[in-house]
């Protein structure tokens, strides 16, 4: 941070103290060299991850799409829902962790293909065979779904 008054970028916080809502931190701070105090706001990013899909459009990413498609692929499947959201957190944070700003829909659907494999070997298949064929994740919904009713 530099100082206004003198461009000086020596300063101390004197004073921290959270905003109202909880996300964002207020600093008091004071200039090293000229004694000018000022103050700071620090907001938590939210880091929206766009998802790139194969003709090139992008789409919020949206935990309820991966939720569901991974729901549908235990269709029937003696996982719970508590098993389902486990892994769907665990998917979002390596999504996360990984990649800052857009992930492609393929690279979506290897790491939910990856830890279905490692849950339920008829989860896996179902999700394998039918999201290779498919353009993106909704496609994949959408058959999944109608293979649901039947
Ligand atoms: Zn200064």
């Amino acid at each position: 941070m530099k100082c206004l008054k003198c461009d000086s970028s020596d300063d101390k916080v004197i004073d921290s103290r959270s905003s109202k809502d909880g996300h964002g931190i207020k600093r008091r701070r004071e200039c090293l060299d000229c004694g000018h105090r000022y103050s700071t706001y620090e907001e938590v990013m939210n880091n929206e991850i766009k998802v790139v899909k194969k003709d090139g459009t992008r789409d919020d990413f949206k935990r309820e799409k991966l939720r569901d498609g991974i729901n549908k692929a235990c269709w029937k499947r003696p996982i719970s829902l508590d098993d389902i959201d486990k892994i769907t957190n665990k998917l979002i944070k390596s999504i996360e962790d990984d990649f800052d700003g857009e992930i492609s829909t393929s690279e979506i659907g290897n790491r939910v293909m990856r830890a279905l494999k490692e849950l339920d070997e008829v989860a896996y298949v179902r999700f394998a065979s039918v999201y290779r064929q498919f353009k993106d994740i909704e496609e994949f919904i959408e058959e999944i779904k109608t293979l649901g009713l039947k």
